[in-house]
């Protein structure tokens, strides 16, 4: 069954589209956390982030780049989340490779992770040990 950004992407349900090349394009978010919320989204379908190859990766942080850009001189965002929820656990609700990219103001109050957790005595220096990049 096809994903709902195959089916943008082959023009069978609708959307507003910002940008297209042969890697990814980019749409307005449905259901913006902020108006402008876009989605920059591989043309290929890669599950998850883990998925996709390196040079996919780079290519759409680009073109996020643009679009975070785009955001700040035509909106006037002062900043933007810029984010992948990489699988159900952390959220994803389509399974398709896709860049969040959402505009942000000064006290505009949105909140993306609203609990944090806390190490306790030690234990933070032994998550560094066990998660040192080899
Ligand atoms: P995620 O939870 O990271 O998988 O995000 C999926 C995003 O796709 C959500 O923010 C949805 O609002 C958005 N979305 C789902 N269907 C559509 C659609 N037809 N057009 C635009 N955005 C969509």
């Amino acid at each position: 069954m096809k994903t709902v950004f195959e089916m943008i992407r082959d023009g069978e349900i609708p959307s507003v589209k910002l940008y297209e090349d042969d890697v990814c394009f980019v749409i307005l978010d449905i259901n913006p956390i902020s108006k402008g919320h876009s989605l920059v989204i591989s043309k290929e379908v890669y599950p998850c982030f883990t998925d996709a190859p390196l040079s996919t990766l780079g290519h759409m942080m680009e073109v996020a780049s643009r679009v975070d850009a785009k955001l700040r001189s035509v909106l006037g965002a002062e900043g933007t989340n810029i984010l992948i929820n990489n699988g159900p656990a952390a959220g994803q609700e389509v399974p398709h490779l896709h860049i969040h990219v959402i505009p942000r103001y000064s006290g505009d109050g949105k909140n993306f992770i609203p609990s944090k957790d806390s190490y306790k005595d030690g234990e933070m220096a032994e998550f560094g040990a066990r998660l040192c990049l080899d």
